[in-house]
């Protein structure tokens, strides 16, 4: 059995916010260039699938008809700026973006089926920022929460991981899931004191979701080292003791040092790493159904290559990186530890840590 569906069409190059706009076709271009490679030198164990245009009922599992329909009539009318900040639709994005989300449910769906162990989509435009009535971040329609409520609404799960390693907090994902178990979201990023403005280490959940939200908000320019540690000391405990019965990860890269709008410093090793510990616990915990969506990554060569990476890492293959560990300074190693340590004495209400 092929391993890993890479979900992908070309209709995800039409979304176009404009040609300076980090969130840009190149981004994929690149990852597409990369994957043909390893292609080439059969370096893989992962075939692409074409997705699927969602429904306006599958995305209305998570956002409000009202505001499906703005993102509709804005696009219909020539595009612009769907908030207060960056995030501009094209003629064309609305139909991309019910191709995103669809991309997103095409991947669980074949999960599910068992037809393939594991999948990636490669999708865009990314989804964690918006909630369910406002665009945000680059973000229009949110596919990781509309995957994770179909798993939760349609197939009657009971527990989903929502692991997002993008370098931004996913509010818009905390958000819609902050009052229930059924979704377990982790987020490790940067401080997200400047944006998006949530994402810090006390916001636990409400209600029913309280202590099903976990937050590693890290120091700018943290490096391989505590980012690693904060995986394997915080997310790792409280992965195997909630016992998730799928894994979604909001896979942005972003926290690439290359990266010209994250403000982390990782290397590509340490990508590989993460997607390992992800692999190996997915395989631990939830029969091995795993589902990766791209979010965030802006420097386009470097993008190509880090999927490539967490591809092998989840397809199992092996892949040839010389990247150098990237240790943090001393003071972002002391700042970086002091976060952990927060996390640890507020987590430990809800989990053995
Ligand atoms: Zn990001």
């Amino acid at each position: 059995m092929t391993k890993t569906a890479v979900i992908f069409s070309p209709v995800y190059y039409r979304h176009n916010p404009g040609k300076s706009h980090p969130e840009s076709a190149r981004r994929l271009h690149a990852i597409v260039k990369e994957l043909a490679k390893k292609e080439a030198a059969a370096q893989k164990n992962w075939n692409f699938v074409k997705p699927e245009m969602a429904s306006v009922e599958d995305v209305e599992l998570v956002h409000g008809i009202e505001y499906i329909k703005l993102v509709e009539a804005v696009c219909r009318s020539g595009g612009g700026l769907l908030d207060l900040e960056d995030t501009v639709v094209s003629p064309e994005s609305y139909k991309v973006a019910l191709y995103a989300v669809g991309g997103a449910l095409k991947a669980v769906k074949l999960v599910l089926k068992c037809d393939f162990q594991n999948a990636f989509a490669l999708v865009r435009p990314p989804g964690h920022h918006a909630s369910k009535y406002r665009a945000c971040g680059f973000c229009l329609f949110n596919n990781v929460a509309i995957a994770a409520k179909y798993l939760i609404q349609k197939c009657d799960f009971k527990r989903v991981l929502i692991l997002d390693v993008d370098a931004h907090h996913g509010n818009g994902t905390q958000e819609i899931f902050y009052e229930t178990s059924k979704v377990l979201y982790i987020s490790l990023h940067e401080d997200p004191y400047g944006f998006p403005g949530t994402g810090f280490a006390g916001e636990v959940g409400e209600g029913e979701g309280e202590g099903y939200n976990v937050n590693v908000p890290l120091p700018f320019m943290t490096a391989d080292d505590v980012y690693l540690r904060a995986a394997k000391e915080i997310v790792e405990p409280i992965v195997a003791q909630y016992d998730p019965q799928f894994v979604l990860v909001s896979a942005g890269f972003d926290g690439h040092f290359s990266d010209p709008v994250g403000n982390l410093s990782l290397s590509e090793s340490c990508y590989q790493k993460v997607f390992e510990l992800i692999v190996n616990l997915t395989s631990k915990t939830a029969c091995g159904r795993l589902v990766s969506i791209l979010e965030g990554g802006y420097n386009a060569r470097f993008l190509g290559k880090n999927v490539a990476i967490a591809l092998a890492a989840i397809d199992g293959v092996s892949c040839n990186i010389h990247s150098k560990f990237r240790k943090s300074s001393r003071s972002v190693k002391k700042r970086g530890e002091k976060v952990i340590e927060e996390v640890r004495k507020i987590q430990k209400k809800y989990w053995a840590i």
